[in-house]
C-alpha cells in the first residue's frame, strides 16, 4: 500500500453500517427479510464485522442483519469499500479508475459496478415517461473492427486497407450488426434508450408502450414506424421538407442527446450487445 492510503481506511465501518441501517428501514419499521414478520428481537454482533448488529426473526427462527437479502450480503469486502465504490461510480468514474482508488482488482470493480448499475436499474425498469415526450432512433454499427485495444484509431504506419465494416444503404437491424436506438425523452428531463433489433411499426410500438405512459403527448420525426403509433396523442416534423420545429413541437432535445452520445457509442462497439435485454 502506498503512503498516502485509500480513500476507504479514512471510513469508519460502524458508522457505514448505521448509515446502511438509516438507509434501509428509515420509514418503516425492522422487519424480517425472509417472512417480513416484524416481530424481531436483537441478537448480538459480529466479531469480524464492527457495527453490524444481528437481529432474531421470532416468525422463521433465523438470524438476519442489515445487508440480508442485499448486494452486500456475505461480502468479503467491508462497508468502507462498498460506499466508495457507489459514491464513485456515480461521478461516472471508469471500473477501472474504482479498483485503482479502492485497491481491488480490475474484475472485482468490473463486477461491482455492473451489479450497481443493475441495482439501479431495477428500481427504474417500471416508471414510465409522462407529460411531452420527445423521440428520435438512431442506427449504431456494432463493428469494431480497426480500433486499437483501448479504443481509438490505430497507428499502422501504413495506409489503412480499408476492411472495416461497411455502412450498408438504408436503415439498420440487429443481424446485419447495426441494431436501432430508439431514446424517448421527456420534456421534464427523464430519458428512456432503448436498442431494439429492427425499426418496424410493431418494434416501435412495443417500445413506446415499455417507454411511455399511454395517453402522453409524443413530438417524433416524419418516419412511418412513429405515424403508426397508437395510444398517444403525436405530432410530428418533417425534416425532408426541411421543417425542424413547428410551435412547440419539435425533437431537439432527443437529437441534442444523440450528439452527446454518438461519441461514447463508438466507443461502446463491442458491448452494444448487452443492451438487447428487452
Ligand atoms: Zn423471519
Amino acid at each position: 500500500m502506498p503512503v498516502l492510503s485509500y480513500l476507504h481506511h479514512l471510513f469508519n465501518p460502524e458508522r457505514c453500517q448505521a448509515y446502511i441501517h438509516t438507509l434501509r428501514w428509515k420509514d418503516r419499521p425492522l422487519q424480517c427479510p425472509r417472512c417480513q414478520s416484524e416481530d424481531v428481537d436483537p441478537w448480538g454482533d459480529y466479531h469480524y464485522r464492527p457495527g453490524c448488529k444481528r437481529y432474531w426473526c421470532n416468525g422463521c427462527k433465523r438470524t438476519f442483519n442489515d445487508l440480508t437479502n442485499t448486494l452486500l450480503h456475505q461480502s468479503k469486502r467491508s462497508l468502507p469499500y462498498w460506499i466508495l465504490a457507489t459514491f464513485l461510480l456515480c461521478l461516472s468514474c471508469s471500473s477501472r479508475r474504482i479498483a485503482r482508488e479502492l485497491g481491488v482488482h480490475g474484475r472485482t470493480s468490473y463486477r461491482w459496478c455492473w451489479w450497481l448499475r443493475n441495482a439501479a436499474l431495477s428500481y427504474e425498469m417500471h416508471r414510465q415517461l409522462e407529460g411531452t415526450v420527445e423521440a428520435d432512433d438512431l442506427y449504431h454499427t456494432a463493428g469494431n473492427k480497426g480500433q486499437a485495444h483501448g479504443g481509438g484509431k490505430k497507428s499502422l504506419g501504413r495506409r489503412a486497407r480499408g476492411r472495416r465494416k461497411k455502412r450498408e444503404p438504408g436503415r439498420g437491424h440487429y443481424d446485419k450488426d447495426r441494431p436501432a436506438i430508439i431514446a424517448w425523452v421527456s420534456r421534464q428531463g427523464a430519458v428512456v434508450i432503448h436498442a431494439t433489433r429492427d425499426f418496424t411499426v410493431t418494434t416501435v410500438q412495443k417500445a413506446a408502450d415499455l417507454a411511455v405512459h399511454a395517453g402522453s403527448r409524443l413530438y417524433t420525426d416524419s418516419a412511418s414506424s412513429y405515424r403508426a403509433l397508437k395510444g398517444y396523442m403525436h405530432a410530428f416534423v418533417n425534416h425532408t421538407q426541411k421543417e425542424y420545429a413547428r410551435g412547440d413541437v419539435h425533437e431537439n432535445r432527443a437529437e441534442c442527446l444523440f450528439s452527446l452520445l454518438k461519441p461514447r457509442f463508438k466507443g461502446l462497439g463491442c458491448t452494444t450487445h448487452f443492451l438487447f435485454g428487452r
